[in-house]
């Protein structure tokens, strides 16, 4: 049956899905999940207990077991494990250059689709991630897939970081992005692609506030 209050947004890294997703919750009154969030924080427990990465059994045990919580707070949702507040390391950069391994194994995989499927059964959400509209919410009442190509991606992600500290460079990030997106492309379970019916947006020469306002208007005129 129709899930007609769940939105699932999907599309490659940097295509601007997690700032459309929460704008669109906030203009909605929905709640808002980043599954991409729940991904890393599983990677940065692995790496902080130096776990082989590739012992996919005992990264998915880790990630059965792992109490994951998000908490609203007045500076947005902070992500909790095991009561430790990792919402400032989800985007370090040796998170972000392992947790498309990581995300890669089926056992994660399992563990937490299982965890979103869940989330999402209440219905007034707005889910973003890679496998939303084909695995998580296959019955979502409008699935969007965001799209750009990779330089455009690569060169947002690159005027984001300009006030970061160990600033990376355009090639640096094109790189990266170029890595994480053939593992997330190529990957044997739930693999990025648009669902079927999705709605495929190229979002180069459009604003955060467009890509919403299309959204907002395809969803009305359903
Ligand atoms: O969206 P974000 O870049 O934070 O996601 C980090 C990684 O988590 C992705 O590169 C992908 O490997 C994985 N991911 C996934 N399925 C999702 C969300 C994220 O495989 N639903």
């Amino acid at each position: 049956m129709e899930n007609r209050s769940a939105i699932a947004i999907d599309g490659p890294v940097a295509s601007g899905k997690t700032t459309v997703g929460r704008n669109l919750a906030h203009r909605l009154n929905y709640r808002f999940l980043d599954t991409g969030g729940m991904y890393r924080a599983v990677t940065v427990v692995a790496l902080d207990e130096r776990m082989d990465l590739s012992d996919q059994h005992a990264i998915s045990k880790l990630t059965e077991e792992m109490p994951i919580e998000i908490v609203a707070s007045s500076v947005g949702d902070r992500l909790m494990v095991n009561n430790v507040d990792v919402t400032d390391r989800l985007r370090e950069r040796a998170v972000d250059q392992n947790v498309s391994h990581v995300a890669a194994i089926q056992g994660v995989r399992t563990a937490l689709v299982r965890r979103q499927k869940n989330i999402g059964e209440r219905g007034s959400i707005v889910m973003v991630g890679r496998d939303i509209g084909t695995v998580v919410l296959p019955d979502a009442r409008i699935k969007v897939y965001l799209d750009a190509s990779v330089e455009v991606r690569a060169n947002r992600r690159f005027l984001e970081e300009q006030n970061s500290i160990g600033k990376l460079t355009y090639q640096d990030i094109l790189d990266d992005l170029i890595k994480r997106d053939k593992i997330d492309s190529k990957r044997a379970v739930a693999p990025l692609i648009p669902a079927d019916d999705a709605v495929i947006l190229d979002t180069k020469d459009l604003t955060i506030e467009q890509v919403v306002d299309l959204i907002l208007t395809e969803l009305r005129s359903r």
